[in-house]
């Protein structure tokens, strides 16, 4: 018996990937475990050894600094020693192709860079897996399938473990999981995945549910699909409340949601779904449905072309105000896909301000995390992106709220517009719309009747 096996020991992990998944995850992990977090950017394993955090995500500095000085988490690149290891966990990126199913080239990749290392990080019996979301059937040919062809049964075990994480809030939750999900090969290999997280999580880990590799890999899939579905459903309940004077939107999700059938939870409107995970996993699953399962995705499709219509009905509401935006100082409040991050990944705001700069606006934008985002040239020569937010509401013809940060809120509708030349605020995600609106502002809200 080696000695992570004894319970309550510090187990060894490592985690490939080190992006929002795979450090998040680390840094949890590492306040019981010993954690290697293997990455292929060496400007990310250089930050974290440092003890700064790549990305921004609440509470994960402190976290970070705890793991490194505690000596018990570890980045370098994919070539350095990995060390005998219990349960190594790929969290690499599963992008869209053009075509909108998804890429598996660094799963791919990663599998093949631990299988040709197997003595390297196994000394006893190792559980290897996927906490990236990946189409069912992905562990089975990427793991099992070389686990047993390489004849390593007696030595590994495969697993799925899909990650349910929110971007701005991944610590908090990846800390207290609605649920855990495990798919496993074998027994072996899903006890290890359990205790790697009833160690490092507590009692809290007693919401685990083990089931087959392929439903775990549906899972994660169904349930961000349903999510997204959720909003566009919202979305198109919004259109409609929104051309009938006298309707309220809360009121109407409120007077639903007292059905105990209905959860009214992550049923708000706006300016869409964006991020790094529904746009590509909606796309991933219709992709699987369509060319490997010959079913009809109707309910999927339609989620995705009410998203897609999202910008336009934000643009349809700035031109019901201003006829002819062509040279109009326009400032866009907010880039990122959604509060308390600096991930911008199919944000619906880079679309918005897309489609105003084509539309002749001299677009202006503002986000408290600007400094951090990775803006591609071609929008930062499109737009005049400011750290000041003055800068970019001075004289404006209008703006539009599109991330509701708490900085923005906190200002209030009167401090945003003061220095408007036209004082007209197109609110895409209802962050005011429950406030009194002071007289000279003209205020436009996504789900309310103008
Ligand atoms: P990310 O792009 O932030 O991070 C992936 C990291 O893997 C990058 O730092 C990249 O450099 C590294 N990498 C890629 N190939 C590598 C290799 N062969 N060796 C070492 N490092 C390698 O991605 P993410 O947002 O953390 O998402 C990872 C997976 O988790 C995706 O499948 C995603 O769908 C899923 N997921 C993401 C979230 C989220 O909120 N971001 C939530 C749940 C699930």
């Amino acid at each position: 018996m080696h000695q992570s096996e004894v319970l309550g020991k510090a187990m060894r992990i490592l985690i490939i990937g080190a992006g929002y998944v795979g450090l998040s995850m680390g840094v949890i992990l590492a306040e019981k475990h010993d954690v290697l977090l293997l990455e292929m950017d060496p400007s990310k394993v250089e930050s974290i050894n440092k003890g700064q955090s790549p990305i921004f995500e609440d509470k994960i500095a402190e976290l970070l600094q705890n793991a490194i000085q505690s000596g018990r988490l570890k980045a370098q690149s994919p070539e350095g020693p990995l060390g005998y290891r219990d349960v190594v966990m790929v969290c690499v990126g599963t992008p869209s192709r053009e075509d909108g199913s998804v890429n598996l080239s660094y799963v791919d990749d990663a599998m093949k860079l631990l299988f040709e290392r197997v003595d390297e990080f196994c000394d006893n019996y190792t559980a290897v897996g996927i906490k990236s979301t990946v189409p069912p059937g992905t562990t089975k040919t990427l793991v099992l399938d070389k686990i047993e062809k390489g004849h390593f049964t007696d030595r590994l075990g495969a697993f799925f473990n899909p990650e349910f994480l929110r971007e701005g809030t991944a610590i908090e939750d990846a800390k207290n999981p609605d649920r855990i999900i495990i798919g496993a090969s074998n027994e072996k290999a899903a006890s290890l995945v359990q205790r790697m997280y009833m160690e490092s999580l507590g009692n809290k880990a007693d919401n685990i549910l083990t089931m087959s590799l392929e439903s775990g890999e549906l899972c994660k899939y169904v349930s961000n699909s349903f999510l997204a579905t959720k909003i566009s459903f919202a979305n198109e309940i919004a259109n409609i409340t929104e051309r009938i004077p006298g309707a309220d939107f809360d009121s109407v999700v409120k007077g639903m949601a007292a059905d105990s059938r209905i959860c009214g939870k992550f049923f708000g409107s706006g300016a869409g779904y964006g991020g790094s995970c529904f746009p590509k996993d909606v796309s991933g699953l219709i992709m699987l449905a369509k060319n490997d399962l010959n079913v009809a995705t109707h309910i999927l499709q339609a989620a995705q072309r009410v998203n897609a219509e999202r910008p336009q009905r934000i643009l349809d509401f700035l031109k019901e105000h201003v006829s002819d935006i062509k040279g109009k100082k326009i400032a866009v409040l907010g880039i990122a896909f959604k509060p308390g991050t600096d991930d911008i990944r199919e944000s619906p705001a880079l679309k918005v301000m897309k489609q105003l700069s084509d539309n002749g606006a001299n677009v202006w934008a503002h986000d408290p995390l600007l400094s951090r985002m990775e803006i591609s040239e071609d929008i930062k020569n499109q737009i005049n992106l400011t750290e000041s937010i003055n800068e970019c509401l001075k004289n404006s013809d209008a703006c539009i709220l599109m991330t509701e940060w708490k900085e923005y809120i906190d200002m209030g509708l009167e401090a945003i517009t003061d220095t408007m030349s036209n004082k007209l605020l197109i609110d895409g995600r209802r962050a005011f719309v429950n406030r009194d609106i002071p007289s000279g502002i003209t205020y436009r809200a996504i789900g309310r009747p103008n």
